[in-house]
């Protein structure tokens, strides 16, 4: 079984669900808050995008296209995957702040900061069924 999710405004973006999220184990909310925050990231202003990326990453600089380049400052991480791209680790923030923000706040305190400073402190999902 495969499910298909098109968040609204953005109908022609889908998050597709294999099987595996269904499994006893997994957490299908969490699953769902983590591939939503990939487009909570990706819909940000570019300026916000900026800030964000400034507040977790200590260095950044142009490669030789003019495209911005962001060095981690840090070691520590909610996921193993986040050291792999800016995009993984901050969707594991957010995925954290809703479901764990305690272990973000401890392990990414700039994250938890940002996070709560821009979507605010009652940041979660909400059940919509239509
Ligand atoms: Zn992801």
């Amino acid at each position: 079984m495969t499910i298909r999710i098109r968040p609204q405004p953005v109908p022609q973006l889908e998050i597709v669900l294999f099987d595996s999220a269904f499994d006893q184990s997994r957490n299908l909310a969490r699953i769902l808050g983590h591939e939503l925050a990939h487009i909570a990231y990706r819909d940000l202003s570019a300026q916000d995008h900026d800030d964000l990326l400034a507040a977790l990453y200590r260095f950044e600089f142009n490669d030789a296209s003019g495209k911005k380049i962001y060095i981690r400052g840090r070691n520590k991480f909610v996921e193993e995957d986040g050291k792999l791209s800016p995009t993984e680790d901050i969707a594991n923030d957010i995925e954290y702040f809703l479901f764990d923000p305690k272990r973000l706040k401890e392990v990414t305190p700039t994250a938890f900061d940002w996070i709560k400073m821009h979507f605010g402190a009652n940041f979660k999902l909400e059940r919509v069924i239509k």
